[in-house]
C-alpha cells in the first residue's frame, strides 16, 4: 500500500485529544486506542488522547530535511536537550521534502513519522491519517481540523 488515501493535518503538533463520545463512536469503524490526558484535568474531564503509533523506517529522505533546514533555518535540527531525540528544524508544507513512498498505514488507520522536528519546547511528528478517519474527525470538529491529501 502507498500513502494514498492517507491525509495529513495542516498544524504542527502531533497530540489528538477528543471527547470520550467521540471516541466511542470512532472506535466502531477505526482501529484505534486511546488513554486518559496528560494534562491537568479540567471541566471536560472525560476527554481521552489518541494514542499514535511510528509507522515505517523513515518518511523522508534525509538529506532533503538537512537541505531544508540549513536553507530555512541555517541549521537542520539539533538534539533536544530536554527528551534527548534528534529532531529535525520545522518545516511548513510548502517547504518538507516530498513523502517517501514508504511501506503505507499498514494495518493502523493513523500513524506517526518515524522522524521528530522541532524547536525550543516544542518536539513532535508528522501524522497521517487514512482518508476516512481524517474526514470523520474533520467533520466532528471543523474548525480545528485542516486536512490535506499526503503529497
Ligand atoms: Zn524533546
Amino acid at each position: 500500500m502507498t500513502v494514498t488515501g492517507a491525509w495529513m493535518p495542516y498544524w504542527t503538533g502531533d497530540v489528538i485529544c477528543m471527547e470520550a463520545s467521540l471516541a466511542d463512536e470512532l472506535s466502531r469503524t477505526f482501529d484505534l486506542a486511546f488513554r486518559p490526558v496528560e494534562w491537568p484535568k479540567s471541566e471536560n474531564s472525560d476527554a481521552v488522547q489518541l494514542v499514535i503509533p511510528a509507522v515505517g523506517e523513515k518518511w523522508y529522505d534525509p538529506n532533503l530535511l538537512e537541505k531544508a533546514g540549513v536553507e530555512r533555518h541555517g541549521t537542520q535540527g539539533a538534539l533536544c536537550s530536554e527528551c534527548g531525540r534528534w529532531r529535525w528544524m520545522p518545516l511548513g508544507r510548502e517547504f518538507r521534502p516530498p513523502l517517501l513512498k514508504f511501506e503505507g498505514l499498514g494495518d493502523v488507520d493513523i500513524a506517526a513519522s518515524p522522524e521528530w522536528f522541532g524547536d525550543g519546547q516544542l518536539c513532535f511528528r508528522h501524522l497521517l491519517f487514512r482518508r476516512e478517519l481524517a474526514e470523520a474527525i474533520s467533520l466532528a470538529s471543523p474548525r480545528d481540523f485542516k486536512l490535506v491529501e499526503a503529497e
